[in-house]
């Protein structure tokens, strides 16, 4: 029996996700703090979905377009607590398919 290996990257294309215009659900309440206070950036490990990139002069630029809503980066930035988070409105954010 062969089995067929699918990649992350290949399962993340499937999902859909429906972006509400100028209503981010997740977003960071101080760039300076991620900048200037934190020295890990943690949440640019760990999101799934790649959400967090870091900018050249040490900040961290977040976009939430294709957030899985899992609330990593909410608890993995707990020293800092400078994360805001929502859950989209009905109708926006992640669509799941095929698992
Ligand atoms: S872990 Fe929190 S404070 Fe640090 S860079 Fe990420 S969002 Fe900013
Ligand atoms: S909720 Fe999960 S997928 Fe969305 S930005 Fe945070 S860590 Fe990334």
């Amino acid at each position: 029996m062969t089995t067929t290996q699918v990649k992350i990257e290949e399962k993340l294309f499937q999902n859909r996700y429906r972006v509400d215009e100028g209503r981010p659900h997740v977003s960071l309440r101080k760039a300076e703090v991620c900048r200037d206070e934190c020295t890990d950036k943690v949440c640019t490990h760990c999101c799934p979905a790649g959400c967090y990139t870091l900018d050249a002069d040490g900040g961290v630029t977040l976009t939430t377009d294709g957030c899985l809503e899992c609330g990593t980066c909410r608890i993995i930035c707990s020293d800092h607590q400078n994360v805001e988070w929502w859950y989209p409105r009905g109708g926006y954010g992640i669509l799941f398919k095929f698992g």
